[in-house]
């Protein structure tokens, strides 16, 4: 298919990366995410039949694929509660044109579906890790979680193939804050890439307050004192982490600063929630339902056109208007529900 048949959206913004989230529920409870007191043990997270089947994601990433998306990342609620979730990842990788398939966990399941998961193809890992402290690692995911599984997990990962694992952590003020050093000190030399994300107010209920987010700015400065830092070229336009080297050559590391640098003027990431709804920004209100149109029998060609239409009248940059859309008490799209 040639380049012009790949759409841009009205911001001129082509269209990149597919996440899919396979699945909304989830075994950690983070606060910023699905706190504990708001999804308790009567919350009821979407039925089996209410999840896109694996045949209809394969479809769709298909019909996406066509209009320009190359990188897929399986996301959730927790990805790895998905049963048979290597079957999708190799389904994933044998679409023409898709260079990397790519799955963001909370590494309590990965340890068993490690190997698996490589064997099916899959090409980067992305590991939540908030915090190396036992006891704050349990109290954050809600679940008393232990750290160990995620770390033996992450161990199994990297014998089983992956390298330069991704590590994800939210960084918020009084309650990991302290860790960031602690963090690149434990991973350098690893190979694995530590990022730090600052603390987004996605979603409804999490409370967020400005107070809590630690400007990438500032952890970079921490950082930097210990171990000096050099700026990395983007690998490819629209790339999320702004990364730098150690210069001691141990090892890079990452920042995510979607509060105090946003980066709408080049997303180019399309959202399909765990029910098949697309989302074209993490903010959303509200999303297209790809599952009735394609439950009502809709062919492909009457699919990639609502695509394409959609993309094209994206005008998204939630980031950028951040403070003035909050004032506006709009709501949005559960994190857990449409996926990182
Ligand atoms: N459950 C998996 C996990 O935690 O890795 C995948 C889904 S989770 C929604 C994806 C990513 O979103 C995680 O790295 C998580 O830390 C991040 N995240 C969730 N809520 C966030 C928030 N309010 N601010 C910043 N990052 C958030
Ligand atoms: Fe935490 Fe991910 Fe679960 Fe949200 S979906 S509660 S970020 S583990
Ligand atoms: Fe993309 Fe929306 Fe995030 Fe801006 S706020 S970077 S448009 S997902």
């Amino acid at each position: 298919m040639s380049e012009s048949a790949h759409p841009r959206d009205l911001l001129g913004r082509p269209l990149h990366d597919l996440r899919i989230s396979v699945i909304d529920a989830c075994n950690f409870r983070c606060p910023y995410c699905m706190p504990a007191d708001v999804f308790g043990s009567a919350y009821r997270f979407l039925p089996p039949e209410e999840l896109l089947s694996f045949a209809e994601i394969e479809r769709l990433a298909r019909l996406f694929v066509g209009l320009g998306a190359v990188k897929l990342k399986l996301t959730g609620g927790e990805p790895l509660l998905r049963p048979w979730l290597p079957e999708l990842v190799r389904a994933l990788s044998a679409i023409e044109g898709v260079e990397e398939v790519a799955l963001i966990t909370n590494g309590s399941r990965l340890g068993p579906l490690a190997r698996a998961l490589r064997a099916s193809g899959l090409d980067r890992l992305t590991v939540s890790l908030d915090s190396l402290d036992p006891e704050t690692f349990a109290a954050l995911n809600g679940r008393a979680q232990r750290l160990e599984t995620v770390l033996s997990g992450i161990e199994e990962a990297r014998a089983a193939g992956f390298e330069a694992i991704k590590l994800n952590m939210v960084v918020m003020r009084g309650v990991n804050d302290r860790e960031t050093v602690d963090m690149v000190r434990r991973f350098r030399g690893t190979g694995h890439v530590v990022r730090f994300i600052e603390l987004m107010d996605v979603g409804n209920r999490n409370g967020w307050r400005l107070d809590q987010v630690v400007p990438s700015r500032e952890i970079r400065d921490r950082i930097a004192a210990e171990f000096p830092l050099a700026a990395l070229p983007a690998r490819y336009p629209g790339e999320v982490a702004r990364r730098y080297r150690l210069v001691d050559g141990s090892g890079e590391v990452g920042f995510i600063s979607s509060v105090s640098e946003p980066f709408c003027g080049s997303c180019s990431r399309a959202r399909l929630s765990a029910d098949g709804k697309l989302y074209t920004c993490l903010f959303a209100r509200s999303g297209f339902d790809l599952r009735a149109l394609l439950r009502s029998g809709a062919r492909d060609e009457e699919i990639e056109s609502a695509l394409r239409r959609l993309w094209s009248r994206r005008a998204d940059r939630y980031s950028e208007e951040r403070f003035e859309r909050r004032q506006a008490g709009e709501e949005k799209v559960e994190m857990y529900y449409i996926g990182g």
